[in-house]
């Protein structure tokens, strides 16, 4: 795992950080920026309400597609299967379901692909997935399993013309052993039919300019498209990024000192601190980004706003 970079002036006024937000809200007019919402399948019959109550509030959006995530076992499964066709039946949104090689022969994942393909789910984001003993532990593929999203990615494809998404890592994946391994690995999964990278998500745009200029020096293709984690919860944040292998800045954490208690102002400021990234990554070209909802509508629908996506509201089901 690599570096830990302060990006901002912790001296720099506010304006600065406003008013690059606003140009970019009026600038964008949204007709060349897209959003993807990714969710997770929820639990229990309270979850699923505050869910299905988020996705009222973002299908204005319009977003390019919206992604469902996937744990190994046989209940979590179910409930992304569900959750993505539900999606299909009863929304404007375009669903793709995520899909991992955790825990289980090939024929079963194949079953499940075309399960999807039969269910009219045409975008899968193919993931190796991570170890079921949880992140951190030794990764042990099934013996007549995929062993790595590459092969997924193939094996997707030759079901059917799956449109796939896989995943990048900007601070490099912690199993990596280099740069060398990470960028070679994207290569596989390119080279196996994937047309769109979504990054780990990460707190400094130049950790994102960099791992761009890499796939660009790779002469890699396919859309690198930033993820962007929109977790007010702070202390959770740390935890899942060191898991992950991605640094959040001291200047960050800093930030929620003191606001255990105060939810509001936490969400309030991971909806600036996120606009505020989108804002630069806009500036120098980016124009899709992915956004990790939690399930939630307030944060990302106020960062797809900052990002102009608010003017394409001419749905509805
Ligand atoms: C956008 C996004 C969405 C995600 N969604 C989910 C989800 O829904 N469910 C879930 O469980 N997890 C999800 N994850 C987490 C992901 O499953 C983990 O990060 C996992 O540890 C790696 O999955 P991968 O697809 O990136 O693996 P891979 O691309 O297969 O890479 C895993 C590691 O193996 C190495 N490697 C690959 N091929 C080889 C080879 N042939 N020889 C040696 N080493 C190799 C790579 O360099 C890398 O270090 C998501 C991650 C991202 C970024």
């Amino acid at each position: 795992m690599t570096m830990s970079m302060p990006r901002r002036d912790p001296n720099a006024p506010v304006g600065a950080i406003a008013r690059t937000s606003s140009e970019v809200s009026s600038r964008s007019g949204s007709d060349d920026v897209s959003v993807s919402f990714e969710f997770f399948p929820p639990k229990t019959g309270a979850a699923e309400d505050r869910l299905w109550s988020a996705i009222e509030k973002l299908e204005p959006f319009a977003p390019d597609f919206v992604s469902v995530t996937y744990g190994a076992g046989g209940s979590t499964r179910e409930r992304t299967h569900r959750t993505v066709e539900r999606m299909a039946r009863e929304t404007s949104f375009t669903p793709a379901a995520h899909l991992t090689c955790v825990d289980a022969p090939r024929a079963e994942i194949d079953a499940i692909a075309q399960d999807y393909w039969d269910a009219g789910i045409r975008h899968i984001v193919a993931l190796r997935g991570d170890p079921t003993e949880g992140i951190g532990e030794r990764y042990q593929p099934h013996p007549d399993g995929y062993d790595y999203a590459s092969e997924l990615v193939a094996g997707l494809k030759n079901i059917a013309d799956f449109e796939v998404s896989v995943s990048a890592y900007p601070e490099l994946h912690p199993e990596s052993s280099d740069w060398r391994a990470e960028i070679d690995n994207l290569k596989r999964k390119i080279d196996a039919g994937a047309t769109r990278a979504i990054t780990q998500f990460f707190f400094s745009p130049d950790i994102f300019w960099r791992f761009q200029d890499r796939v660009l020096d790779a002469g890699l293709d396919i859309p690198i498209v930033p993820g962007l984690m929109l977790q007010p919860n702070v202390k959770g944040l740390q935890r899942m990024s060191s898991l992950c292998g991605v640094a959040v800045p001291d200047w960050y954490i800093e930030l929620f000192e003191g606001l255990d208690g105060d939810p509001l102002t936490r969400d309030m400021l991971t909806a600036s601190l996120m606009s505020e990234l989108t804002a630069e990554l806009y500036d120098r070209g980016v124009r899709q980004y992915h956004l990790y909802t939690l399930n939630r509508a307030e944060i990302a629908g106020a960062v797809a706003r900052v990002l102009g996506m608010h003017r394409r509201t001419q749905l509805v089901r």
